[in-house]
C-alpha cells in the first residue's frame, strides 16, 4: 500500500496553522510505523496493544488537550481532533483507548477532582503509568444513565458502592476507574474514583465481540465496595457532569470518524486503479467514480463541520447540540464510506490483508457508542424545535 499523503480536497490543511499540521504528522508517522503493522494481528487475536500505551504516552496523545502543569500536552481543540483522527485512521480500538484515557478519565478528574486528585493521577494517567477507565453505562440502563441502579451510601469514612457496570472500555486493564453513581442524597449522581484491587470490586472481560477487538471491554461490578471519602470527585453533581465528560470524547469521535474513513477511501482508490477488470481499471468505470464522487464530497463535509466545531470549541462557544450533529453525521458518514470502499474491493474487500472490513466492523460500535445515532438525531431535534421527544 502507498504511503498515506492526507485527504484533502478543499485544501483544509491551509485553514491550520503551522503547529497543528506537525501536531498531526507526527502522529500519522506514528501510526505508520507501530499501529498499522500490527494492529490486523491484534484485531485477529482479539489483543489490545499494551505495549504502545508508553510509545503512546511519549508521544502525548493521553490528555493531549489538559494542561501542561499536570503533565499533559496542552493542545488547542482542532490540533487535538487532528490527533484523534490519525489514531483513528488506525484503529477505532487504540482511539477508543486514547479517548477513553483522556476525555472519560482524565478530563473529570480534571474538571470536578481536588487539587490533590488532579496531582496523584493526571501526570500518571499523561505517562501512560496508569489506565483509567469510565464506568457509566449499566446492563439495563444504556442511552437512559439517568436510570441507573449503582448506589454509593455513605458510610463512617466514605462510601460504600454496590451495583454493576457494562461494556467499559479498558476496564479489565484499568488501574483506575472513574465511577458514576446514586447517592443517598437524593439520588444525585456523583462520580467516583474507584482504584483496582479495592475489595468488592472486579472487572471481567467480555469476549466474543465481532467489533473494536483490539479494544478491551468489560464489566464493573461492586460488591459492598468501600470507597473513601478522598475518592469521590468533590465537584461532580449530577448527570451533567458524565454528560460534560462525554461531550469531550463525542468531539473527538467526530474526528476520529474522519480518519477511518480516510483509511478506507485511500485503500480503494488505490485498489480501483491497479485492479483491472474488462481491460481497464476499475476506476475507469463510471459506477466506481460515482462512489468515489460521493465518498469525497461527504468526507470533505465532515472535515468541515469538525474543524468549525473544533474552532468554537477554542473559542468555548461549541453547544452540545453541535457536538451531536458532528458526531452523527460523522460516524454515519464513516460507516457509509467504509460500507462502499468493501464493494469496490469486491472479495478482496472482507479480507484482513486491506484493513476495510475491520474499520466497518468497528465503526458499528463507535455508531452505538457515546451516544447512539438515534439519540443524538433526539438531541439535535429537542435543540431545534424547543420539544424534547426522549419518551
Ligand atoms: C465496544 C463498546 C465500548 C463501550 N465503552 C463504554 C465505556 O467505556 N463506558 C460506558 O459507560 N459505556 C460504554 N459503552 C456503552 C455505550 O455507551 C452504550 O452501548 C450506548 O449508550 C447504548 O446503550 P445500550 O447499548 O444499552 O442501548 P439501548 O439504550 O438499549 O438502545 C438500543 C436501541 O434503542 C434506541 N433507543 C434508546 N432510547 C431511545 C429513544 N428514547 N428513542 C428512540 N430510540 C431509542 C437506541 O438508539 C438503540 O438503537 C460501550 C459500548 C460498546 C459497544
Amino acid at each position: 500500500m502507498g504511503k498515506f499523503k492526507g485527504v484533502d480536497f478543499y485544501a483544509i490543511d491551509s485553514f491550520l496553522s503551522e503547529e497543528e499540521r506537525l501536531t498531526r504528522d507526527s502522529v500519522r508517522d506514528f501510526v505508520e510505523e507501530r499501529i498499522i503493522p500490527i494492529i490486523e494481528d491484534c484485531y485477529e487475536k482479539a489483543r489490545f496493544p499494551e505495549e504502545l500505551v508508553k510509545p503512546l504516552a511519549d508521544l502525548g496523545v493521553l490528555g493531549a488537550s489538559l494542561p501542561t502543569e499536570y503533565g499533559c500536552a496542552g493542545l488547542g481543540s482542532v490540533a487535538y481532533g487532528l490527533v484523534i483522527q490519525e489514531l483513528e485512521r488506525g484503529d477505532s480500538g487504540i482511539r477508543s483507548f486514547a479517548s477513553v484515557q483522556g476525555s472519560l478519565v482524565m478530563y473529570p478528574i480534571y474538571a470536578f477532582g481536588s487539587e490533590e486528585q488532579k496531582r496523584k493521577w493526571l501526570p500518571a494517567l499523561a505517562k501512560g503509568d496508569k489506565i483509567g477507565c469510565f464506568g457509566l453505562t449499566e446492563p439495563d440502563f444504556g442511552s437512559n444513565p439517568s436510570g441507573m441502579m449503582t448506589r454509593a451510601k455513605r458510610t463512617k469514612n466514605g462510601w460504600l458502592l454496590n451495583g454493576s457496570k457494562a461494556w467499559i472500555t479498558n476496564g479489565t486493564i484499568s488501574d483506575v476507574a472513574v465511577v458514576w453513581a446514586k447517592t443517598d442524597e437524593n439520588d444525585k449522581i456523583r462520580g467516583f474514583i474507584v482504584e483496582k484491587g479495592t475489595p468488592g470490586f472486579t472487572a471481567p472481560e467480555i469476549h466474543r465481540k465481532h467489533s473494536l477487538r483490539a479494544s478491551v471491554t468489560s464489566e464493573l461490578v461492586f460488591s459492598d465496595c468501600e470507597i473513601p471519602e478522598e475518592n469521590i470527585l468533590p465537584y461532580s453533581g449530577g448527570l451533567k457532569s458524565p454528560l460534560m465528560c462525554l461531550s469531550q470524547a463525542r468531539y473527538g469521535i467526530s474526528w476520529g470518524a474522519i480518519g477511518a474513513a480516510m483509511a478506507c477511501y485511500h485503500t480503494a482508490l488505490e485498489y480501483a486503479t491497479g485492479r483491472v477488470q474488462f481491460d481497464r481499471p476499475i476506476a475507469g468505470f463510471q459506477l466506481q467514480q460515482a462512489k468515489f464522487a460521493d465518498m469525497i464530497t461527504e468526507i470533505t463535509k465532515a472535515q468541515l463541520l469538525s474543524l468549525q466545531l473544533g474552532r468554537l470549541k477554542e473559542q468555548d462557544k461549541a453547544t452540545p447540540a453541535q457536538v451531536s450533529m458532528a458526531k452523527r453525521n460523522n460516524v454515519d458518514m464513516a460507516l457509509q464510506v467504509a460500507r462502499q470502499c468493501r464493494t469496490i474491493l469486491g472479495a478482496n474487500g472482507i479480507s484482513g490483508d486491506y484493513p476495510i472490513m475491520r474499520h466497518a466492523n468497528n465503526l458499528e460500535s463507535v455508531y452505538t457508542y457515546e451516544g447512539t445515532h438515534d439519540i443524538h438525531t433526539l438531541i439535535i431535534g429537542a435543540e431545534v424545535t424547543g420539544i424534547q421527544a426522549f419518551k
